[in-house]
């Protein structure tokens, strides 16, 4: 029987989609995460516990497990797992990404530098070491900039600062963010924080699946909220694009360069650019589809979803069409307005009673303490809505999250 291993970190939004895909799939799915979980022994081979941390350990214990569970492909969920799926795969002589060129997908220094030297527009970049004097290198810089963490997500510790006085306090709030638990696993990854020049414009994100090196392009995102800092959160997701059609051929172009910089070749592509007079300028570049539950905003074909296609590509199964469905949809990841313990979400009915509005989900669980951006990196819930315009799909979600009421109390200190 043909069997898949899923990489799903404990902390993944994404176990239930993907899982689901395997069982409509039929295929057997053994879960590899990083705890060990607490069936494991009686699971009979479908679930292992891998080590994360250490990638060259984690593609042994893989390679290992495989002697007695012949795989067909790893599938990693996300950004933390694509190194390690690319490493096994690469033992196990299955299709995959040169470890490498996830890797450097992976650290935003290295997509810069590849990229740069590549001739893909990209702002003046610099790498601190957290050590370093922020005063000092806040005289070095051009404003506006912006300074981020290596490998973060969700613009966790993204922060633009336009003086030396906002750089300075910017740089001491990431490198505490560094120093968090969850962080810090991250290794020399958490050593550095990456200044680079505010590329104006608006920004879009491209959904791609590469196959041997060829890119098609599944979906390409608006984001119409406005992202100016000082901090980025993201919101709002619709497709298609209401740019004009050459603008998004550039985008679909400048992907292909960036790509072929990085040199992946397999899976899921998620990329972001910002427009402007000069072109599409990448953002990001990350060998993983879109985060989140955001892709259940997708469709393709008959109503294959993004997690389906994934796998079928994987498993070198027939894919019917990598066509969206024409209607549009969106997609808003619900910010946290403020720090505190969420205590209730109210309205969520009325949301739905938006003509266009199709579902709410509150992901975060009630009592639990929330963080805003730039500290945080959870959403509070996703809400979605297909619409007959790009236009209508955007208001449906502007008014479905403004009848939405978020209580959240204060934290008392412990
Ligand atoms: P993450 O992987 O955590 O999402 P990104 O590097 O993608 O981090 O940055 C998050 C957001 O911050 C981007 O979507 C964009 O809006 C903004 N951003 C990041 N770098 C720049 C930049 N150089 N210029 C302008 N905006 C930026």
């Amino acid at each position: 029987m043909t069997r898949l291993l899923l990489l799903i970190p404990t902390t993944s939004y994404r176990v239930t989609d993907f899982l689901e895909a395997a069982h409509r799939l039929g295929v057997e799915v053994a879960v590899g995460s990083n705890r060990r979980q607490v069936l494991e022994k009686y699971s009979d081979g479908r679930t292992v516990t891998l080590n994360f941390r250490n990638l060259d350990k984690g593609a042994a214990e893989i390679v290992d497990y495989a002697r007695a569970h012949p795989l067909k492909a790893v599938v990693p969920v996300d950004d933390d797992t694509a190194v390690l799926a690319a490493k096994a795969s690469a033992a196990l002589g299955l299709p995959h990404n040169l470890p490498a060129s996830v890797e450097a997908a992976r650290n935003k220094h290295r997509l810069r530098t590849l990229l740069a030297e590549a001739g893909l527009p990209s702002p003046e970049f610099s790498l601190l070491p957290v050590q370093d004097d922020p005063v000092r290198a806040a005289r070095e810089v051009t404003f506006p900039c912006v300074l981020k963490p290596l490998a973060l997500s969700a613009s966790r510790g993204v922060i633009r600062a336009d003086d030396e006085a906002a750089f300075v306090t910017a740089f001491h709030r990431i490198v505490k963010i560094l120093k968090q638990p969850d962080v810090a696993a991250l290794g020399e990854l958490a050593d550095h924080i990456l200044v680079e020049g505010y590329i104006p414009g608006a920004e879009v994100t491209l959904e791609g699946l590469l196959d041997r090196g060829r890119l098609n392009v599944l979906a390409l995102f608006d984001k119409p909220d406005p992202l100016e800092g000082p901090y980025f959160e993201e919101t709002i997701y619709v497709t298609p694009s209401r740019l004009p059609k050459t603008v998004q051929q550039d985008i679909a172009a400048a992907t292909r360069r960036a790509v072929a910089a990085l040199g992946l070749q397999d899976g899921p592509i998620h990329a972001e650019f910002r427009i402007n007079d000069h072109g599409p300028w990448a953002i990001e570049i990350a060998a993983r589809s879109i985060g989140g539950l955001c892709s259940r905003v997708l469709r393709f074909g008959t109503g294959i979803r993004l997690e389906e296609l994934i796998l079928r590509h994987a498993l070198g199964l027939p894919i019917e069409s990598l066509e969206r469905e024409r209607r549009p949809a969106g997609v808003m990841m619900m910010p946290i307005p403020r720090a505190g313990i969420l205590e209730e979400v109210r309205g969520v009915k009325e949301a739905l009673e938006v003509p266009g509005a199709t579902e709410v989900i509150i992901t975060m669980p009630m009592g639990q303490k929330v963080t805003p951006l730039p500290e945080g990196n959870k959403y509070l819930g996703f809400l979605f809505a297909r619409h007959d315009t790009p236009e209508a799909v955007e208001a449906a979600l502007r008014e479905a999250h403004r009848r939405i009421d978020v209580v959240i109390e204060p934290a008392t200190a412990s």
